[in-house]
C-alpha cells in the first residue's frame, strides 16, 4: 500500500538550504523509486522555491497552517485559497506547536479545515495526548474530545489525519509500536463510528530512517510526519523508501 510520508519543516531553513535539499531529493528519486506519496511543508516564503525547484518531481508541497478565514483584515495570515494558488496540495491544521503556543481551539480547526476543503487542499489534522494525559491513561478521551473538530465533516474522502503524541514530538522517544498501531486503530474506529470517515492515518513523533520501517509497517499506519528528521534529504529519503 502507497504510504505517504510528510516532512514539516517547521521554521527552519533558509532559501539556499531550501535549494539545495530539492536538488539532493530530486537526485535520489532519480536513483531509487518509491511508490510513496512524498510531502514537504517548508515555511511560507520557501513555498513558491520548493514548487519550482521540484515542479518536474512527484514530491507535493504543503503548508504547516492556514487562515480560518477567507480573506480580509487578517494581518500576517495566509488563506487556504493563496496556498492552493501557490502550488500546495496539503495543509498541516492542529499541530500541537499550534495548540500550545497560539491556543488554537477545535472551533477554530474546523473553520480552518473548512477554508482548506473549499480552497481544494488536503488538511492533514494533527491530534495528540500530552505526557501527563498518556501518563493517567487518558490518551483515547483526549483524542476523541480533538477529533469532535471534524465533526461538520461527515463522509469528507479528503481529510488525513496524523497522530502524534505530544511527548514525542521532537524528544527522540518513539511511543512504543504497540502503542502506535492501538493508538491509530482506535482514531480509525472512531473515525468510521462518529464520522464515516475513513482518513489515512499517519503516526508523528520522532521517526527517524532507523525506525520508519517497523512504524510504516504496522497495519493502522497509512504513513509519518516528520519533523527533525526532514530537514535533511537524505534522512528523509531514507524514511521515504522505508516500506
Ligand atoms: C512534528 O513536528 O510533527 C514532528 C513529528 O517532529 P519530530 O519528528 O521532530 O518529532
Amino acid at each position: 500500500m502507497t504510504k505517504l510520508i510528510v516532512a514539516n519543516w517547521k521554521m527552519n531553513g533558509t532559501l539556499k538550504n531550501t535549494h539545495k535539499f530539492c536538488q539532493q531529493i530530486t537526485a535520489l528519486a532519480q536513483e531509487t523509486e518509491t511508490k510513496n506519496t512524498l510531502v514537504i511543508c517548508p515555511p511560507a516564503p520557501y513555498l513558491d522555491a520548493l514548487r519550482n525547484d521540484l515542479k518536474k518531481s512527484d514530491i507535493k508541497i504543503g503548508a504547516q497552517d492556514c487562515s480560518a478565514a477567507l480573506e480580509g483584515a487578517y494581518t500576517g495570515e495566509v488563506s487556504a485559497q493563496m496556498l492552493d494558488d501557490i502550488g500546495c496540495d496539503y495543509v498541516l491544521i492542529g499541530h500541537s506547536e499550534r495548540r500550545q503556543q497560539h491556543k488554537e481551539s477545535n472551533a477554530l480547526f474546523s473553520k480552518k479545515i473548512h477554508q482548506a476543503l473549499d480552497a481544494g487542499l488536503q488538511p492533514i489534522f494533527c491530534i495528540g495526548e500530552s505526557d501527563a494525559d498518556y501518563e493517567a491513561n487518558r490518551t483515547q478521551d483526549v483524542l476523541k474530545e480533538q477529533l469532535k473538530a471534524l465533526e461538520n465533516f461527515k463522509k469528507n474522502k479528503n481529510i488525513v489525519v496524523a497522530y502524534e503524541p505530544v511527548w514525542a514530538i521532537g524528544t527522540g522517544k518513539v511511543a512504543s509500536p504497540e502503542d502506535i498501531q492501538n493508538t491509530c486503530a482506535f482514531v480509525e474506529k472512531t473515525l468510521s463510528s462518529e464520522y464515516a470517515l475513513s482518513p489515512f492515518i499517519l503516526y508523528g513523533g520522532s521517526v527517524k530512517g532507523e525506525n520508519a520501517s517497523s512504524i510504516l509497517s504496522l497495519p493502522a499506519v497509512g504513513g509519518v510526519l516528520v519533523g527533525g528528521a526532514s530537514l535533511k534529504a537524505s534522512e528523509f529519503w531514507k524514511i521515504a523508501i522505508a516500506v
